[in-house]
């Protein structure tokens, strides 16, 4: 059955107020569109632990820089609604800017508007690359959390930063709403799906599983006992500097909860950063040490 579509935040938070009445717990999972099995694994976990499940689709222009690829960031949402419909969604909220961000202040950098600031951790590795990012990241999810009233949120381990983030916020604003962090799915070679692989030539495509394998590398000389984090993160940069088409950014070892940069691994769980340019698109993935 096709799912349910909501374009007002105001509709959405009756539907929901109507369901929890009901007695339903209401699952929330927030996307950009352009779906694949790693955002429908969301959604179906969701619909596992949910009586209602709630997909948004909004390419978020705050979480955007200058010169990024927010007008030509892939947009489909008839297929989106029917994959959706297909994995078990209730409603699909696909707000437009306007809808969001109001009709009048078109300028969303004019600083008359209210911003949720991610702190330090929007700061680090992914935040240095894109100044602004996470404090988009953090208000639209903000406003979805405000918007849907969910009791759960899903959000992909692929973007870890983002998820620290999210969790971070949660705690330190309040929201009384729990994050469930879902593993990364992947294509035959690891490379974490994602909507931005779309934008990579064949050759590029190929070159692109060098980020797994960089990650991989590290966590097999993690497990056989490797406690330099500099050697594990230089192991790294040795598979991508392999493929000319990989330009590396960062592969970094890092705290897993404060993303902190570590001298060496210990007793707190770690975790490996990366992220690169294949030919213009950006790619991120990480993975537990
Ligand atoms: P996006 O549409 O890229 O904003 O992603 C929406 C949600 O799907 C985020 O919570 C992502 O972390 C998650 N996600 C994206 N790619 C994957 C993947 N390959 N595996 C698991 N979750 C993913």
């Amino acid at each position: 059955m096709s799912p349910l579509l909501i374009r007002k935040p105001g509709e959405l938070r009756e539907l929901s107020r109507r369901w929890r009445k009901e007695g339903e717990i209401v699952g929330l999972v927030p996307t950009m569109g352009a779906l694949h099995e790693g955002h429908l694994s969301l959604v179906r976990r969701a619909r596992e632990e949910c009586g209602k499940v709630v997909v948004s689709v909004f390419v978020n222009p705050t979480q955007f820089g200058e010169g990024e690829d927010f007008e030509r960031y892939p947009r489909n949402l008839e297929r989106d609604r029917r994959l959706l419909g297909e994995a078990g969604c209730d409603a699909v909220f696909a707000p437009a800017v306007e809808d969001m961000y109001g009709g009048g202040t078109t300028d969303l950098s004019s600083g008359e508007r209210v911003f949720v600031e991610a702190g330090r951790l929007g700061e680090l590795w992914e935040g240095e690359e894109r100044p602004g990012h996470f404090r988009g990241v953090a208000t639209v999810v903000a406003m979805l959390f405000n918007a849907a009233e969910p009791d759960r949120a899903y959000f992909g381990e692929k973007d870890y930063q983002q998820l620290k983030v999210i969790q971070k916020m949660v705690r330190d604003l309040l929201f009384g709403v729990k994050v469930v962090p879902c593993p990364t799915v992947r294509e035959p070679d690891g490379l974490a799906l994602s909507s931005r692989n779309a934008y990579l030539s064949p050759q590029e495509r190929r070159a692109a599983g060098a980020l797994w394998r960089a990650l991989r590398e590290a966590a097999e000389r993690a497990r056989s006992g490797e406690r330099d984090a500099r050697r594990l993160e230089r192991a790294m940069e040795e598979v991508c500097r392999a493929e000319p088409l990989v330009r590396l950014q960062y592969a970094a070892v890092v705290d897993a909860e404060t993303l902190e940069r570590l001298g060496a691994l210990g007793d707190r769980p770690a975790r490996a950063l990366i992220a690169a340019h294949v030919g213009e698109t950006h790619l991120i993935d990480n993975a537990a040490l």
